[in-house]
């Protein structure tokens, strides 16, 4: 694949359309996250260009476009953007439907969190108020959440918390059709609601470069909305009849009954990952206040897992941001109207993240950019490979707490890519601009 590909400006790739291709591909890509370069950028794998290849093959594509974070996934690549007319694609929202990122503001320095045995508290604090880890549910830290409440939260999101549009990215996506039924496997998972969940997932204390405390909050749909991905791909691939363990190839019309039923399921499991990380992030903001003080408060609130309709057409983000510049139309009426929204981008708990704003040139990349630094090592790699010692000292170093005795080796900062190669192929393709670099000093993950 890689002879095929045509550069046609700095940071952007085309792949033809080949035989089964419906469309070409956009790539946005640095040569170097390419081609590679030295041991610790080895380039993209093959397997990624065999995924991008299966993405633009389904029925209804209209257009691709690959972040240069982009790395294998369940059928096409995590970091891809797949606009579609008339079909949905359950493989390019992916498990985690609605996954996503908070990003809370504070009035607190560096100073002000300097002292290790304080952000301390703050660790200890956070995970007193909510679940933290696989399969844990909120019912352990707080009160039930009635059949009511939890209704009105999958079909109305922030709105049924009484949040508003002005701090998320949107109040709620719309549920067409109530008397769906939730697959009982999800429902049984609504206790999770307001649970941080493991793996990647977390909450994490930053300073930029001025100085002003930040948090960064990385959670989603936990167990509900990964038991409606699941329930359709096992129906979808019934449907098309498939066998067994061809999620990859899953594509239902938008029309039919099962693409309808999915719309609004995923819809849900939207809902409740926005609702799930603002209960989060008002619980971190509360403990931010006890502890040391000041004030904190949600700044923004991005998707990247998710099924948009834009401009008439679903536009599916997997591991992907939404990235509207200022003057975009959707942004109209909200603070983000001039200046377009904030874009959050975590790198690792050890090399930082950072927040951005969209270029007009994002129309290029489907109105998307990355949603992180992107997976280098395998977890099953980083464990074998990497040095616990070595690890642990380094961490210690850079005076960055944890809430682990030891630093979790699949998610210490050599597992994922260089977060500036990405971050500068965003800005050399002119699809964003970095606004804010931000450093870690204390991780909770889950
Ligand atoms: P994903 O949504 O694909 O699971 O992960 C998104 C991105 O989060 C990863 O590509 C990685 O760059 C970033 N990331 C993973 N763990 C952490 C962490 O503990 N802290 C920060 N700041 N970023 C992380
Ligand atoms: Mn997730
Ligand atoms: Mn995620």
């Amino acid at each position: 694949w890689t002879q095929q590909l045509e550069k046609i400006a700095p940071g952007h790739f085309v792949l033809p359309k080949t035989k089964t291709m419906r469309v070409e591909a956009h790539l946005f890509l640095s040569d170097k996250l390419l081609w590679g370069e030295g041991p610790e950028s080895p380039g993209l794998e093959e397997a990624v260009f065999n995924q991008v290849v299966n993405a633009a093959s389904f029925p209804g594509v209209t257009r691709v476009a690959v972040t240069p974070d982009c790395h294998v996934g369940y059928g096409v690549p995590i970091g891809t953007v797949v606009e579609t007319e008339g079909v949905l694609l359950p493989t390019a929202a992916g498990y985690d439907i609605g996954c996503g990122m908070v990003q809370l503001q504070t009035t607190l320095t560096a100073e002000d969190v300097a002292d290790p045995a304080r952000r301390r508290q703050w660790i200890d604090e956070v995970t007193r108020r909510i679940a933290v880890g696989v399969g844990a549910s909120r019912v352990q830290k707080q009160r039930r959440i009635d059949a009511r409440t939890f209704a009105e939260v999958v079909r109305h999101g922030a709105q049924a918390l009484g949040r508003h549009a002005s701090a998320t990215e949107r109040d709620f996506l719309p549920v067409e059709d109530d008397r769906v039924d939730i697959p009982t496997r999800a429902y049984e998972k609504r206790e999770q609601l307001g649970s941080l969940g493991g793996g990647n997932h977390f909450t994490e204390m930053q300073v930029d470069e001025s100085g002003r405390v930040w948090v960064m909050l990385h959670t989603g749909s936990r167990g509900f909305g990964w038991n409606i991905a699941k329930h359709f791909f096992v129906e979808g691939a019934a449907a098309l009849g498939l066998g067994k363990h061809s999620e990859d190839f899953i594509w239902l019309d938008a029309d039919s009954r099962l693409g309808r039923e999915y719309w609004n399921l995923h819809n849900m499991a939207a809902n409740f990952a926005v609702a799930n990380r603002l209960l989060i992030g008002e619980a971190v903001c509360g403990a931010l206040e006890d502890v040391f003080g000041g004030t904190a408060s949600i700044y923004y609130e991005i998707s990247h897992n998710l099924i948009q309709k834009e401009s008439g057409r679903f536009v599916a983000r997997k591991g992907a941001t939404r990235a509207f510049p200022g003057g975009h139309p959707a942004l109209t009426g909200t603070p983000w109207a001039k200046s377009g929204h904030p874009i959050l981008i975590p790198g690792s708990m050890e090399t930082g993240s950072a927040i951005l704003f969209a270029e007009k040139g994002a129309s290029q990349s489907i109105y998307s950019v990355n949603h992180g630094a992107g997976r280098r090592l395998s977890r099953g790699e980083a464990r074998r490979v990497l040095d616990q010692d070595e690890t642990d000292l380094r961490m210690m170093e850079a005076d960055i707490l944890l809430n682990t005795r030891t630093t979790p080796l699949d998610e210490s900062g050599p597992c994922y890519k260089n977060l500036d190669d990405v971050l500068n192929t965003v800005e050399m393709a002119g699809l964003a601009t970095v606004a804010r670099r931000l450093k870690p000093v204390a991780c909770i993950k889950g």
